[in-house]
Parts: C-alpha cells; sequence; structure tokens
C-alpha cells in the first residue's frame, strides 16, 4: 500500500512542478536555467521536434497538413481549449450529481443548504466564462484610439510611439496586436484559449473573477466531497474496530494508507473525483495567486516578459560597455504653470534630464501603489473617463 501514497504524492508534485514550469519558466530568475530550459523545450522545442518526426514518418505532405493544422490551433481564434474546458466541467458535474450529490442526503454532517451554495457557486462559474467570452477586451478602434494614447503614456522602454501595421492606427502604450482577433488590445494581458477570448483592459476583472469562481467551485467540492468520504470511515465502523484491536494490542493502529486503501475500494469514483478536485484547486489557485502579483505591480502578462528582455538587453549594452540613454521628460511630462519659462529652457532641460538607464534599476512607470493598481483592473481607466465625461456634460447642458 506504501507504493499508492508514493504515486499520490509523485503524481502531485509532479503535477505542481509541471504547473510551476509552464507558469514561471520564462522568468528573469529562471531563463538561463533548467525550469528555463524545460519551459523551451514544453512551449516549442518539442512541437518542432514532433514535426521533424512526422516528416521523417510520413513525408511532405503530412507535414504541410500539420502546419495547416497547427496554425489553425495556435494562431486563430477556435473553440477547441473552450470545448475541451466544458466538457471537463460538465463531465465532472455529472459524476457529481450522480454519484456524490445524493449521498448528501445520507451525510448527517452536511445541511440542505448546501444545495444553495451550489447554486451560487455554479452561477459564478457559468456566469463568469460567459462573460469572459462575449465581452469586449478593449478594441481599439478609430474613435477610442486618441482617448487611449492620452490614458497610457509611453515609458519610452517597452512601449515607443508607433503605428499598427495591420489596424493602420496608432498603437497605444501598453496595447498590442492579438493575432487571434486580428485587432489592438487595450492593456493587453494574453490571449486566454479557455475562454477564446483576449483579455486586456476592460474584461481582466472578469477573467479574475472567472479564476476565482473555478477556485472556489473546486474548493468547495474538495470540502463537500471531503465531508462526505470521512462520513463514510465513521459509518463503516471498520476502522472503530481496528482501534478496540489496537487498544486491546492484537493489531497495528490503522495507518493514513489503511483509511486510503478502505475509500479506494469501496468508493471509487468520489475518491477519484476528489483527488482530480483537489489537484485542479492547486493548479487554479497558482494560476490566480500569479494574476493577483501582475496586478499588485500593474504589469501584464505580456510585458512582464517584455520587461525581462529589455533588461536582457540592456545588461548585454553594459557588457559592451555601452548605455541606452533616456529623456526622463518623456518618460513623466512635468506639468509647469510657467509655460513660457519652460518653452526658453526647454532645450536645456532635454539635455539635462537625458540619463543613462540603469539595467538593476528599471522602473514601472505604470505602477501607481498597491491600492491604486487594483483599481485600475476592477475599474478601468477607459471607462472612468467615459463616465467623468458624462458627468461633466450635464451641467453644460443646464
Ligand atoms: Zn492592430
Amino acid at each position: 500500500m506504501i507504493k499508492l501514497e508514493w504515486f499520490l504524492i509523485g503524481y502531485t508534485s509532479f503535477l505542481v512542478f509541471f504547473v510551476y514550469v509552464l507558469l514561471f519558466g520564462q522568468s528573469d530568475y529562471h531563463r538561463n536555467g533548467i525550469i528555463g530550459f524545460l519551459y523551451q523545450f514544453l512551449s516549442y522545442k518539442i512541437f518542432i521536434y514532433f514535426r521533424l518526426l512526422i516528416t521523417k514518418c510520413f513525408g511532405k505532405r503530412m507535414e504541410t497538413r500539420l502546419d495547416n493544422f497547427s496554425h489553425y490551433f495556435l494562431q486563430t481564434k477556435n473553440p477547441f481549449l473552450m470545448i475541451f474546458y466544458l466538457v471537463v466541467l460538465f463531465g465532472g458535474l455529472t459524476i457529481f450529481f450522480i454519484s456524490v450529490f445524493p449521498e448528501m442526503f445520507f451525510c448527517p454532517t452536511l445541511s440542505n443548504l448546501h444545495i444553495f451554495y451550489l447554486i451560487i457557486i455554479l452561477s459564478l462559474v457559468f456566469g463568469s466564462f460567459l462573460i469572459c467570452v462575449y465581452s469586449d477586451p478593449g478594441i481599439i478602434t478609430s474613435e477610442n484610439v486618441n482617448n487611449y494614447l492620452k490614458l497610457y503614456p509611453y515609458d519610452y522602454m517597452i512601449y515607443l510611439p508607433k503605428e499598427c501595421s495591420t489596424c493602420k492606427l496608432p498603437k497605444p502604450a501598453r496595447s498590442k496586436h492579438c493575432r487571434f482577433l486580428n485587432k489592438c488590445i487595450a492593456r493587453y494581458d494574453h490571449y486566454c484559449g479557455w475562454v477564446a477570448n483576449s483579455i486586456g483592459e476592460l474584461n481582466y476583472r472578469y477573467f479574475i473573477l472567472f479564476l476565482f469562481s473555478n477556485f472556489a467551485m473546486c474548493v468547495y467540492g474538495s470540502y463537500f466531497m471531503f465531508k462526505i468520504l470521512s462520513w463514510k470511515i465513521y459509518e463503516s465502523q471498520f476502522f472503530v474496530q481496528q482501534i478496540s484491536e489496537y487498544e486491546d494490542s492484537l493489531k497495528d493502529k490503522p495507518k493514513l494508507q489503511d483509511y486510503i486503501e478502505f475509500l479506494l475500494e469501496n468508493y471509487r469514483t468520489i475518491s477519484g473525483l476528489f483527488l482530480l478536485v483537489t489537484l485542479m484547486a492547486i493548479v487554479v489557485f497558482a494560476f490566480t495567486l500569479y494574476h493577483l502579483y501582475l496586478i499588485s505591480k500593474n504589469t501584464t502578462t505580456v510585458e512582464s516578459f517584455k520587461f525581462s528582455e529589455f533588461k536582457q538587453f540592456l545588461q548585454q549594452l553594459a557588457s559592451e560597455n555601452k548605455v541606452l540613454m533616456v529623456n526622463t521628460n518623456l518618460v513623466s511630462p512635468q506639468k509647469s504653470k510657467n509655460s513660457k519659462k519652460r518653452k526658453k529652457s526647454k532645450n536645456e532641460d532635454n539635455l539635462n534630464n537625458v540619463v543613462p538607464l540603469d539595467p538593476n534599476n528599471l522602473k514601472n512607470i505604470y505602477n501607481v501603489g498597491i491600492i491604486g493598481n487594483f483599481l485600475e483592473v476592477f475599474f478601468p481607466k477607459s471607462r472612468r473617463i467615459q463616465k467623468s465625461k458624462t458627468k461633466s456634460l450635464k451641467p453644460k447642458k443646464k
């Protein structure tokens, strides 16, 4: 029975490690280490080797088919991952409602109130999923582009003024052209295949709600099944007998693996689902935590990679005894009341404020403190401006 315990520990550790590699393998800390190597292997090298293998085995025609499929699967908006999510979700819920839920009525430690908790959690999960699928991530159009240009200043490090070659519109800082939607998205975070939509300025808050509700569902499901399984152990009297035998020194005290063995033998479906849901809770928790960390620093998934690349570029320059100069006036424009005086000394100012960038002391100009950063996600800047505009318009009409 020790084997099963070790298998479970090994399986959990492997899954946690796998998720860790995928989430943090591209970070500054791991990029040049084993984790970084594993990330590169899993994220694209494995596909290159697979493609080579297919070409060797089946020839050029199969290679073209594979390329077409991988382009459709990886480069276009498609419903595959979303369908996969729904199949897993509905599959899990079907097993839950057939094998687990009816047990609630025979389990005195679970009250009937849990029916309402279930309704609330499932409404949250499906509600946030639908909102994420159908919400506007913050598509940049000719009507709103000027507004976004004002809201997000360029940092002249990872964002410089330029035009999107596809949309033919100026590219506001923090925006990115999403190849899946073929549109520029404001404060672009990433494209999420699970909801088949980009995650940007306007729907990042719904994405966080989606992650949180999935985490809540897994934790709740895990708690619910734990209660039922504990009751089953208690109800069986099997261990009561063993413990009394142990007290009479006739047998060894039952160990954790004895309990696991008993549950897997007698309640395989509930135990299996319990394990799966608990593992899912750990994975979703890690991902939610990662996004909360990004929010606290006011950075996005894309920016965190861009920033570490930029830092590496500066370090490379430093190793060649070169520096990159930046005008601090451009990065944080200072508003002066005395505009005439400012105009006169503008050239002087520009020269005085040109400083070399220190790769070890780069500042994220969008970071406005933890509370401000969270408020920016839950009350997007572009929506705030619209509201204040409509407010300022009202008195004028009177
Ligand atoms: Zn674009």
